[in-house]
């Protein structure tokens, strides 16, 4: 894991992404999970602390892992995109593509037996599919042997609260499946 985040610290693949990060966010959580979380991309307190996931989006996803009575350590947390799009801007398919070979080779090293995406960017870039989020959520699909699951990003969550019974939903769906018991919510 090493090797791979001192060449994503390096990248200049995507050169806009290079010249506008602050610094690149490679991942961060239990190299060995069972689960990894997979979003989108870097924000902009992503991109000031190097960290996934630590801005209001990140401190709701951390209370939907808490409430699978789980933390952040034993999870994997890492985005399809490695450096923060300039206003936030979705991902452009090149930049996806060109960090692609990172994301493939952290998921060969962790060798997690399940993927949770959050929102549509990251499980249509992951799946190679136009399906709509609405549509892929609660049920299992499959990535290299792995089972994925998807459901909303936390950030639409923020935006339309009434959307967290669905996910919810889904991450009982996800526990059940893994065999963590959760408390009736
Ligand atoms: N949204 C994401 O998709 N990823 C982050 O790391 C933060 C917010």
């Amino acid at each position: 894991m090493e090797i791979i985040a001192a060449e994503v610290a390096q990248c200049v693949r995507c050169g806009e992404l290079a010249e506008t990060r602050t610094q690149t966010v490679f991942g961060v959580g239990n190299p060995h999970a069972r689960l990894v979380f997979l979003g989108e991309a870097p924000g902009a307190d992503e991109d000031q602390q190097g960290i996934p996931f630590v801005g209001r989006a990140g401190q709701l996803l951390t209370k939907i892992i808490e409430a699978c009575t789980l933390s952040r350590n034993d999870v994997y947390i890492l985005n399809i995109l490695k450096c923060r799009p300039p206003g936030n801007r979705n991902p452009l398919p090149v930049e996806a593509a060109n960090c692609r070979e990172y994301l493939n080779r952290q998921l060969a090293a962790i060798k997690p037996q399940y993927i949770c995406c959050l929102g549509s960017v990251a499980a249509q870039n992951l799946l190679e599919t136009d399906t709509t989020i609405g549509r892929l959520r609660g049920k299992f699909h499959e990535y290299q042997g792995i089972k994925v699951l998807c459901t909303y990003h936390p950030a639409y969550l923020l935006r339309n609260p009434p959307a967290k019974r669905m996910v919810w939903d889904d991450m009982q769906i996800l526990m059940g499946e893994m065999g963590i018991d959760l408390p009736a919510k």
